[in-house]
């Protein structure tokens, strides 16, 4: 069988037997069973407590009706209101999203988060939309939604294809709907609106922190440390940009196109203008052309997947040579590779740890929306650092005293956390 998954503007197909939802359930079956966990406990946590799947029509620009297909799954509700972005990609399964809300579930539980996971997606190519339609949609879809989404029940935030606008005109039609301004329901908003100073630079900023807890672990300095980087968006772009400025040399980045190699290190501020100018990497001055496949097996201090789901499998991981992995992306490494890579002794910090960065600083949206309070960036990145940090001390600790990688340490310490709300809330009625 052929499942396809989606990152960004790129689809990826995976050869494989198992669905992103299946290898969810697996890794979730590895960590319950280090912990021996109830048949129960197990039967709930492994499945999805609400899938809702809508048809709705929109209005198009040349006056005709299409129909769309969205969803929003909610994990699990037990710790408090759910939250997860929102992708608009004409390959968005029900399956698809199902695993991304259970990922959830786990990174807001790793950083301690009071929240359980959800995400949603609309199966649509947003790219062929107008700005007209594409408000249609949006506005539309959150109707469908209105019966589940609010800022105490679930609350979206952006993911691929989505961005500050679509979530300006999300908390506009929720805001609408219920008669007076609920910045709440969502976050990724504008600043202007009630979004959060650090919000665009989180997930990148906090891989930064993950991976500075793991050099401090390992006596990595990472003043001249070697970096690549797969991806180079939101994550990529920002993660590379910021770990230049402590000091490590970024030696390759590539996008969906290609990547660019300079064994003395990049400029990476050069490279975001260049970037933002040309659209692409290629033709940057003082540097080769390297593959994105090539970029993962590079000789280097710390690689940085941040672009694809499925980037490091059982063919190529025997070949990464990295001593650090951050996974700045959701699930780029298979299960498979997981063990190569746990035997050869990198250290890979998951990404339900190394990019909760993101929903760190989504809780703070949040939290500043709730009581009408804005914080200064500082105050935002110096909670956000005293959170990554704590949290990879308790990831590490659990993984040792398991006997586990780091992925299993985390997700235990995950499924330990939302398995004591669960059983202590009981069964109802
Ligand atoms: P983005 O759209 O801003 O950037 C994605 C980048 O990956 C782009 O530069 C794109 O060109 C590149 N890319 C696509 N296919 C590629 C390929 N084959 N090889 C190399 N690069 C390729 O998206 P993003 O927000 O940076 O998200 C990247 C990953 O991080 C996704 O897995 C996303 O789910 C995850 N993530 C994002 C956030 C966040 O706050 N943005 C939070 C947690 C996790």
């Amino acid at each position: 069988m052929t499942s396809t998954t989606i990152v960004d503007d790129t689809t990826l197909t995976i050869h494989s037997e198992r669905s992103l939802f299946d290898v969810a359930v697996e890794q979730f079956s590895i960590a319950a069973d280090v912990i021996g966990l109830a048949d129960d406990l197990r039967a709930r946590l492994s499945t999805c407590q609400r899938e809702m799947t809508v048809h709705f029509p929109v209005k198009m620009d040349d006056g005709s009706v299409k129909v769309f297909e969205g969803h929003r799954v909610q994990h699990n509700r037990m710790p408090g209101p759910t939250k997860g972005g929102i992708r608009y990609h004409q390959n968005v399964t029900i399956s698809e999203v199902k695993a991304l809300a259970m990922f959830m579930t786990w990174k807001c539980a790793v950083v301690g988060i009071p929240y359980g996971g959800a995400k949603g997606g609309v199966k649509v190519d947003a790219k062929a939309l107008s700005e007209k339609e594409l408000e249609n949609l949006t506005r539309r879809f959150t109707s469908e939604l209105m019966p589940i989404i609010g800022p105490d029940t679930d609350i979206p935030a952006p993911d691929v294809n989505t961005n500050a606008q679509t979530m300006a005109w999300l908390m506009d039609t929720y805001s609408m709907n219920v008669g007076h301004a609920v910045p709440g329901v969502t976050t990724g908003k504008p600043i202007v609106l009630g979004g959060s100073e650090g919000r665009n630079e989180a997930t990148g900023r906090g891989v930064v922190y993950a991976i500075e807890e793991a050099a401090r672990d390992i006596d990595l300095d990472l003043y001249g440390a070697t970096v690549a980087v797969q991806g180079c968006g939101n994550v990529g772009g920002i993660a590379a940009e910021l770990i230049e400025e402590i000091g490590a040399k970024v030696v390759a980045i590539s996008d969906s196109r290609g990547g660019i190699y300079n064994a003395n290190g990049l400029n990476m501020k050069k490279v975001m203008a260049y970037k933002a100018e040309t659209g692409s990497l290629a033709g940057f001055n003082d540097s080769e052309e390297i593959t994105s496949e090539a970029l993962l097996e590079l000789d280097c201090d710390i690689l940085i997947p941040a672009a694809l789901e499925n980037a490091i499998t059982a063919e190529n991981a025997p070949r990464v040579r990295a001593r650090i992995i951050a996974e700045g992306a959701n699930g780029p490494t298979s299960p498979e590779a997981d063990l190569i890579l746990h035997d050869a002794g990198i250290l890979l910090l998951p990404d339900i740890y190394a990019n909760a960065g993101g929903v760190t600083v989504s809780y703070f949206e949040w939290v500043q929306a709730m009581q009408a309070f804005p914080w200064s960036e500082q105050q935002v990145n110096e909670r956000l650092r005293l959170i990554m940090s704590k949290s990879y001390a308790a990831m590490r600790d659990t993984s040792k005293a398991n006997n586990v990688s780091f992925r299993t340490g985390a997700l235990v310490r995950a499924i330990e956390r939302v398995a004591e709300f669960t059983r202590i809330r009981g069964v109802y009625p």
